[in-house]
């Protein structure tokens, strides 16, 4: 792939990239090699809750590089210790591994399900999760994920995931036998399309894991750290998990993620669970700096704020272009168009001039919004400006 001075033959091709090369960013906006300026609203899905290049990250990183960057994980060190009693006394978790990437964050639960189950439970190893699920790209995660297609790619799956429908609670408690030891799922299906799992549902989900001493996994790698305007998503449905997984916004766009249990449920062995990079002061530093500013008194409610902002407008153009709606929790919404232009219309909006916009559609039919969790106003005023110039001209 060669255009304008660039030769990007030398990368693997893993997915359709635009001809675009990104040289800046700041906030809500991003700057490619042009001077063309870009407002993201995917912000590396969900993953920089503070905006690119945030102030916040940059003196943390600044101050962390100068004094520690990887002493190994088997030494403590400072950020780290803080960074998991920050998370374990805003939630209902006792203790935290910190890992790289939100697929080791579910590698580490699925693993520590099992041994629980291995431990606890006669050897019971099966878990049960959702159709159209998306919990990470290792083989693992794959064979936990229900996206449609996954199971042949790289087939044979890793044996002993079930799968059930979301909102489905019977789906659920007819898998559900000897050698089942956990239910995982995402509180909002985020790559199926910003598909909510509905509050009854994930009460009877924890009443029926209480029943057959089942462990409740959420993988909050998409909805945790403030994205659903609390600071986890299950905080919303007053239930208490056994495991949850971290990822995404708590690096703000360092690699950085977390996998979160129980005291009684943390049964590794020295020697079970590990990684080179795990737990890295620079990184954690990082993470502490992002979940202060998340943390700040009024930044949740300002989420809050601009997701009614972003949910209203979003319903105003649905009813003037007879679409199917709008959903979501907080800054994680999506639209539902009528029509199978989703990619259509993320090629026509990042094509816009003087400046593009960056959307994000996992689903053809439908439009997912991550802005920056401290996106502006007036930004979000923008985003519904352009949609509805585009939708003006292509829809209908
Ligand atoms: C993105 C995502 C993952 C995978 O995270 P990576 O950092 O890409 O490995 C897992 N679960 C959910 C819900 C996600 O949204």
């Amino acid at each position: 792939m060669k255009f304008d001075q660039f030769d990007c033959s030398s990368l693997m091709e893993i997915t359709h990239r635009p001809d675009l090369v990104f040289l800046q960013g700041s906030g809500s906006w991003l700057e490619d090699s042009n001077k063309k300026r870009y407002l993201d609203f995917v912000q590396g899905w969900a993953v920089n809750a503070l905006g690119h290049s945030a102030s916040e990250m940059i003196t943390a990183i600044e101050r962390q590089s100068k004094l520690l960057i990887n002493p190994s994980p088997a030494f403590y060190n400072l950020p780290s210790i803080e960074l998991a009693s920050r998370l374990t006394s805003n939630s209902c978790f006792d203790k935290v591994f910190f890992a790289n990437s939100g697929a080791e964050a579910n590698e580490g639960a699925i693993k520590l399900a099992r041994k629980w189950g291995k431990i606890k439970k006669n050897g019971a190893y099966k878990i049960i999760t959702m159709k159209d699920s998306f919990h990470g790209r290792t083989i693992a995660t794959m064979s936990a994920s229900g996206k449609l297609g996954w199971d042949t790619i790289f087939a044979p799956q890793v044996d002993g995931f079930l799968k059930a429908e979301i909102n489905n609670i019977d789906s659920v408690e007819s898998l559900i036998d000897n050698e089942v030891v956990a239910i995982m799922l995402e509180p909002i299906q985020g790559e199926a399309g910003v598909i909510p799992a509905s509050d009854d549902f994930l009460k009877n989900l924890r009443l029926l894991a209480n029943k057959n001493n089942l462990l409740l996994i959420v993988d909050e790698v998409q909805t945790g750290m403030g994205r659903t305007g609390k600071l986890f998503a299950y905080q919303h449905h007053n239930i208490s998990p056994d495991i949850m997984t971290l990822g995404k916004g708590i690096g703000g766009g360092l690699p950085l993620s977390a996998l979160l249990a129980r005291e009684d449920v943390c049964v590794f062995s020295y020697g079970d669970q590990g990684g080179t990079y795990n737990g890295n002061p620079l990184c954690t530093a990082v993470g502490l700096a992002v979940f202060d500013t998340i943390n700040e008194p009024n930044f949740m409610k300002s989420i809050v704020t601009k997701s009614e902002r972003l949910s209203i407008a979003l319903n105003k153009l649905s009813n003037k272009y007879n679409l199917l709606g709008e959903r979501g929790k907080g800054l994680l919404r999506a639209l539902i168009l009528n029509s199978d232009d989703g990619n259509n219309i993320v090629e026509i909006a990042r094509n816009l001039e003087p400046n593009g916009l960056l959307l994000n559609s996992p689903r053809p039919n439908l439009l997912r919004f991550m802005p920056a969790l401290n996106v502006k106003e007036e930004e979000i005023d923008l985003l519904i400006y352009n949609l509805d110039n585009i939708f003006s001209k292509i829809l209908k």
